[in-house]
């Protein structure tokens, strides 16, 4: 992920760098490639505008000129204005006071929600914590045991309905249609947290139903989960390799179960990225975590400034 965009922003510093002095025709057209770059890379216009705006302002400020190396100066710039594009800080998660921390996932099916719930748990267990799975994500039979692969896998416990209650799938899967019962993926999500609370875990998370596409059921269950639970954090889980349609989603997820951060999955992929290097400057929402492959250990908590620099080295 990103190469391309790495590539061409390091050849256009390879020049700027070595100059002793830095006209505005040099910045300006500095920003020109800079642009075009992300465009390429599938970085949203509005995204692009207001990284290039800043950069403009500062580097022909009197901060460039004044510099005793300009072409570095500018390459600072750049590298400051990504990272803060990219969120700024690393936003780790926010622990309750009061133990459950509840975590839900949210995203469409096949963003990689249940292998990151494996993958958060993990990490959780070797910092420490003593963390549990909930399996509230019943549109599918299959993810409910995918769930509790993926905890074993990991070491850590699953909550699910009971198995065989193949009933119970099937008035989830008709939520909506005012069919409640054991199945339903709002009294599991509740049941899960009140397990987790019984056995004294003091983390909880919860895996949520996605579909491929965004529609208005699916964000209502989603949304009622989350008055349900009242979570600490709603990780909004997004494919990278999905482009412009990463930015989309976020947008109507943001709008539809209002979450409070992102994580961005299969960044091990190579397509171009740009639109995940969008989402957290339209949604206002920091990213939190990266997932960069299929097994448990592929994750990491994401640093804007670390990835600014894989970016711009
Ligand atoms: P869900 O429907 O949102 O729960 O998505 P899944 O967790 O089932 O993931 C969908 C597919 O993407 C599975 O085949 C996963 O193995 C794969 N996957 C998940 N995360 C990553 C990742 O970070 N990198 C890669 N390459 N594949 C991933």
């Amino acid at each position: 992920m990103f190469n391309n965009l790495s590539d061409r922003l390091t050849l256009t510093f390879k020049n700027l760098r070595s100059k002793g002095r830095v006209t505005d025709s040099d910045i300006n057209a500095t920003i020109r490639d800079i642009r075009v770059a992300l465009l390429d890379a599938d970085v949203s216009l509005p995204v692009v505008r207001a990284f290039t705006s800043r950069v403009r302002e500062r580097a022909l400020g009197a901060e460039v000129h004044e510099a005793l190396n300009p072409g570095q100066q500018v390459v600072k710039i750049v590298n400051d204005e990504l990272v803060e594009i990219l969120g700024g800080q690393t936003r780790p998660i926010r622990l309750a006071k009061q133990p459950p921390t509840v975590i839900m996932l949210a995203g469409l099916q096949g963003s990689g929600k249940t292998t990151l719930a494996g993958k958060l748990g993990y990490w959780l267990k070797q910092q420490g914590h003593t963390p549990m799975l909930v399996a509230a994500d019943l549109q599918r039979p299959n993810a409910v045991t995918q769930l509790e692969v993926v905890g074993e896998r990991a070491g850590v416990p699953v909550f699910a309905p009971e198995r065989g209650n193949v009933a119970g799938y099937d008035a989830a899967v008709e939520y909506g249609s005012g069919t409640r019962g054991y199945g339903d993926p709002i009294t599991v999500a509740r049941q899960g947290v009140a397990e987790a609370q019984r056995q004294q875990r003091d983390v909880v998370i919860v895996d949520t139903a996605g579909r491929l596409a965004i529609d208005t059921e699916l964000m209502q269950q989603a949304a009622d989960i989350r008055s349900a639970i009242e979570p600490d954090e709603v990780l909004f889980v997004v494919d990278a390799m999905i482009g412009q349609a990463a930015v989309d989603t976020a947008v109507a997820f943001s709008d539809g179960v209002d979450f409070t951060g992102v994580v961005l999955s299969k960044l091990d992929g190579d397509a171009r990225g740009g639109a995940a290097l969008s989402i957290a400057h339209v949604t206002g929402r920091p990213i939190m975590f990266a997932s960069t492959g299929e097994q448990t250990k592929d994750f990491e908590v994401f640093h804007p400034d670390r990835m600014a620099s894989r970016i711009l080295d």
